[in-house]
């Protein structure tokens, strides 16, 4: 018989040690799922496995190879020589520890093992899809419609219900609007058999930058609330949008749906992250402890909105939509387009028109006017278990859990005593890059950005002076005919080893041509000039538009 140890909390690496020393265990030792160090202790958690049994988690953490088994009769001691003399374990981190109390209790003990509660596998997702609004989705189901035909269980997050913008189908604004694009996103997705859908608390924000994004989202809030969804969904793959500013769509929502995404995947699976959302009950019915485990996903992907397409080629792979589905005999495109149907208060006049057309004029508007049979392309962000950068996104994929992995992250850049640089979004994800070990992650150089015209262009600049005295340090910018500095060129002074963040504006005038959409980009730079030297110059290739989000 198997019984438990007292259904024991034993929390205390001391209390678990007494626990060992006092029987004759059978200790197994399994290559599969993912908990990590914890400061030290030694915590043992419920896991779900046909029989009741104790997982624990060591001081030390190592990872094996091959499942080991140390019969009954170890004690303590001699098992400890044995996992850290005994093989070459060692060389490799973050591992688990099943014990399995197999010994025949005393008598006054012996009791009926009853089984602990298993993590849901309702809600186990092979793919987490994150985006920002309601619609957004339509930019990866052709390619989720495939992956339902591989049986692939797919879930979805919203950072946000939409609730800007115009409303095409009734007169609701505002967080009404939301509402109604919340079950519009709902219905979509429920087109094609995906029903795990949630939505984050973050606000639709009217933006091109990132950072205005989050903070609008209160980003705390919302990267708790994404994390817990990769614990709830357990998911080898993330898909979101690409983190970086493009000329493009490039929503800062979009973007900072791809930022979250990107934090989650390298946070969820750090116990001493959120650590309430990993913490068994502590009450009958615990209202506080979410008694998650930690997850650690094994690849991400992203998808780009940038109007440019030659920068992410070949960084990912590539699926055709044209091919049809098992499931419903349609083209993977078409069932995307019936799927996006739903979204009537944010297209409700392209709707109506396709709603008039017989399927090969649907089929010859959809495929060669709209995108929708496009080819879909991701870019690989990384991957935990190898696979090659183009391959298919499931390659090297197997079923289990993996030890969480700390993103490697990369060493600032030496800088000169005295710099200037480009500030803002730009710099912003000059460092996640660094910090989340996203190197290879494709960006444009120089940086660019699409604005309104008029309007006013704002340069957000970084000045460091890590000299021992103050420094005058002068701005000027080189424009395109037409444009003109507004503010922010001139001298100012630097205190001593201070970081200054400076801004430079510059007037965009109106489009030449007042039929064109839009212009061909254009450069501008902003030079920083001490002691009669270039200390740093910020370039930006600047397209001017009849519409654009903001800044
Ligand atoms: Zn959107």
């Amino acid at each position: 018989m198997v019984a438990p140890a007292t259904s024991a909390n034993v929390d205390a690496y001391d209390d678990f040690r007494k626990l060992w020393q006092d029987r004759d265990l059978d200790l197994r030792i399994l290559k599969e799922p993912g908990y990590a160090k914890l400061n030290g202790l030694l915590r043992i958690v419920p896991a779900p496995k046909e029989t009741e049994y104790l997982q624990a988690l060591m001081a030390h953490p190592f990872k094996i190879g091959t499942t080991v088994e140390v019969r009954q009769g170890q004690k303590f001691a001699d098992l400890l020589k044995f996992i850290f003399k005994g093989s070459p374990m060692l060389r490799f981190a973050g591992a688990l520890l099943t014990v399995f109390l197999a010994t025949p209790v005393p008598q006054a003990m012996a009791q009926e093992g009853k089984p602990l509660p298993h993590s849901d596998e309702r809600y186990k997702a092979d793919i987490l899809v994150v985006v920002a609004h309601p619609d957004d989705e339509a930019a990866v189901t052709p390619y989720l419609v495939r992956a339902l035909d591989e049986h692939r269980r797919v879930a979805v997050v919203f950072a946000t219900r939409g609730s800007s913008g115009s409303n095409e189908a009734g007169a609701e604004q505002a967080a009404a609007l939301g509402d109604v694009r919340e079950i519009e996103a709902r219905n979509a997705l429920a087109t094609l058999g995906i029903n795990t859908v949630w939505f984050l608390s973050g606000k639709d924000t009217a933006t091109q930058d990132v950072l205005v994004s989050l903070a609008n989202w209160d980003h705390g809030e919302t990267l708790e609330q994404m994390v817990r969804l990769v614990r709830l969904t357990r998911p080898e793959v993330i898909l979101t949008f690409l983190p970086g500013a493009f000329i493009g769509e490039d929503h800062g929502d979009h973007q900072a749906s791809g930022v979250l995404a990107t934090e989650a995947f390298d946070l969820a699976g750090n116990p001493a992250v959120f650590p309430e959302q990993v913490a068994g009950p502590m009450k009958r019915l615990e209202p506080f402890l979410a008694d998650l485990r930690p997850w650690q996903a094994k690849k991400i992907y992203y998808f780009p909105d940038a109007d440019r397409e030659d920068i992410f080629r070949g960084k990912g792979p590539s699926y055709s939509v044209k091919e049809v589905s098992r499931l419903s005999n349609k083209p993977y495109w078409r069932m995307a387009l019936d799927a996006f149907r739903a979204h009537q208060t944010q297209a409700k006049s392209y709707l109506d028109k396709i709603a008039q057309m017989d399927e090969a004029q649907i089929e010859r508007m959809a495929t060669s006017e709209d995108g929708w049979g496009e080819d879909q392309h991701f870019v690989l962000g990384k991957s935990l278990v190898g696979g090659s950068v183009s391959g298919d996104i499931f390659e090297e994929i197997t079923p289990g859990a993996i030890p969480y992995a700390r993103p490697e992250a990369v060493p600032e850049p030496a800088r000169p005593e005295l710099s200037a640089e480009l500030g803002g979004p730009w710099s912003f994800y000059a460092e996640f890059r660094r910090a989340h070990g996203l190197g290879n992650l494709p960006h444009p150089e120089p940086p660019e950005i699409a604005l309104e015209g008029p309007g006013t262009l704002v340069i957000p600049l970084w000045v460091r002076n890590q000299t021992a005295k103050a420094q005058e340090v002068t701005l000027s910018a080189t424009l395109p005919a037409g444009w003109t500095t507004a503010n922010g060129s001139g001298r100012f002074t630097v205190a001593a080893r201070r970081t200054a963040a400076a801004r430079v504006e510059v007037s965009l005038p109106a489009l030449p041509d007042k039929t064109e959409k839009k212009t061909v980009a254009q450069e501008v730079t902003v030079r920083a000039e001490a002691n009669g030297q270039v200390i740093g110059e910020a370039k930006l290739r600047v397209e001017l538009r009849k519409r654009a989000l903001p800044e």
